[in-house]
């Protein structure tokens, strides 16, 4: 499994944290260019996020993950699990 870093040429803001971010990683070979509904997981607090019309994010709810596949989820949910859990052993 390969993972590639794009840089946006932005910042988008998480709306769980407010943390700004301006790469996002992916899972390929090629750098991406996230489109609408694409999902970002928050490497500060683990939030999963989906990207608008706009190219803002959008806070997610668990039906989101079923426009996933099965391999997919688990590893949204696991990226969602080692950020968060990062964040409270740190304690911000
Ligand atoms: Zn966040």
């Amino acid at each position: 499994m390969t993972f590639v870093h794009t840089a946006l040429g932005r910042e988008v803001v998480c709306p769980s944290c407010a943390e700004t971010q301006d790469m996002v990683t992916s899972v390929g070979d090629a750098r991406v260019t996230p489109r609408l509904d694409d999902f970002l997981v928050c490497f500060n607090c683990g939030a999963i996020n989906r990207f608008t019309a706009q190219g803002s994010l959008r806070p997610t709810g668990e039906r989101d993950l079923d426009d996933l596949d099965p391999t997919q989820r688990d590893m949204i949910r696991k990226m969602s699990c080692v950020a968060s859990d990062r964040r409270r052993r740190e304690g911000n």
